[in-house]
């Protein structure tokens, strides 16, 4: 068993190794049918990477399933990728939303991406939203924030490169506010300090990094990455910090002080060898792990653990680094108040 699923491993990373390489040359035939049958293995080794249940003992959740604001402290729901809505009695906020969950093939074949506003208006729970935060510009946590924008009202606070590109994607200049790190915005009910953060690599590089490459932007990769962003979110009472992921560094400081909840993105080798680095540094009293889930499967299958995603090693960390932190999961559309 052990032996069959090493060579599964052993496939998957020789098929993310044939991505790397199949994408940088986009004008012979053969790549296009190279990526093709790399799209098909993907499929066939999602296998290994069930859901949430074997550790079902680290989900935390309400009793209640509640959208409604919480009386007192902040509650989260979990919708997927590296999505969440935090609210307060005074104050609700979304991070990264992503619903329209571009399939690989697509996102492979260079074919166009869009926003789908039937999965945007099914999947947000909430309609009243004071504003929407986003880490970096990437397609699974800018995409769909034009939609939901137009459905809310809500402001958008990103860096420059996220709001040119959502801004070409229709949301109102009058609802964009621009930030870099270590500015700090104020909100009716919250604060958002914004940090500096780096991208995961994957096989070395910053996927879709650079310059903007097209307005609006058509295809996944025009939804290029910018100024990788994290949050020191105060809210209801609490202090959260997020990030999409990243590359080890000294760039955090104790500073921050005490922080109830991170939420840390663990999709990528990078991120998960940051993990326990900020645990020492945050020393928070809860950690989530966060982008683990296979978002190129529509949320209706509900969690499904990524293919490049390792979670026993994130425990691993998680246990050789911390014995202060208490180390949870949530699932899709359970809301959970933080204590
Ligand atoms: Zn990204």
């Amino acid at each position: 068993m052990s032996k069959s699923r090493n060579q599964l491993e052993k496939s998957r990373d020789a098929t993310f190794g044939f991505i790397a390489r199949a994408t940088e040359s986009t004008t012979h035939r053969s790549v296009r049918l190279i990526k093709i049958l790399v799209v098909l293995g993907l499929g066939m080794t999602m296998e290994l990477h069930a859901g949430l249940q074997r550790y079902r003992d680290l989900i935390v959740a309400d009793q209640d399933v509640s959208f409604a604001p919480p009386k007192a402290g902040v509650r989260i729901t979990y919708l997927g990728t590296n999505a969440y809505l935090l609210q307060s009695r005074d104050a609700a906020l979304l991070i990264d939303p992503y619903f329209s969950r571009v399939s690989l093939f697509r996102v492979a074949l260079k074919l166009p991406v869009t926003s789908r506003r039937d999965l945007t208006e099914r999947y947000l729970p909430v309609r009243r939203i004071d504003a929407v935060l986003v880490t970096h510009g990437h397609f699974d946590h800018l995409l769909d924030v034009p939609q939901i924008i137009a459905l809310t009202g809500a402001r958008l606070i990103a860096s420059a490169i996220s709001i040119q590109l959502a801004l070409s994607a229709g949301v109102p200049p009058e609802k964009c506010v621009v930030v870099t790190a270590g500015e700090k915005v104020s909100l009716p009910g919250a604060t958002v300090s914004s940090l500096p953060a780096k991208h995961d690599r994957l096989f070395g590089r910053v996927p879709f990094d650079g310059p903007i490459r097209r307005l609006p932007p058509r295809v996944a990769g025009d939804w290029v990455c910018g100024e990788p962003l994290a949050f020191l979110i105060e809210i209801g009472g609490r202090r959260i910090y997020i990030a999409g992921g990243g590359r080890p560094d000294g760039a955090l400081s104790a500073s921050l002080g005490p922080i109830d909840l991170v939420i840390l993105g663990v999709a990528l080798p990078d991120s998960r060898r940051r993990f326990g680095q900020i645990l020492e540094q945050l020393r928070p009293r809860y950690v989530l792990p966060s982008h683990q889930d296979n978002f190129f499967l529509p949320l209706s299958r509900g969690f499904v653990f990524g293919p490049m995603t390792d979670f026993p090693a994130v425990l691993r960390t998680f246990r050789k680094a911390s014995n202060s932190s208490q180390l949870i999961l949530v699932d899709y559309f359970r809301p959970w108040t933080l204590p």
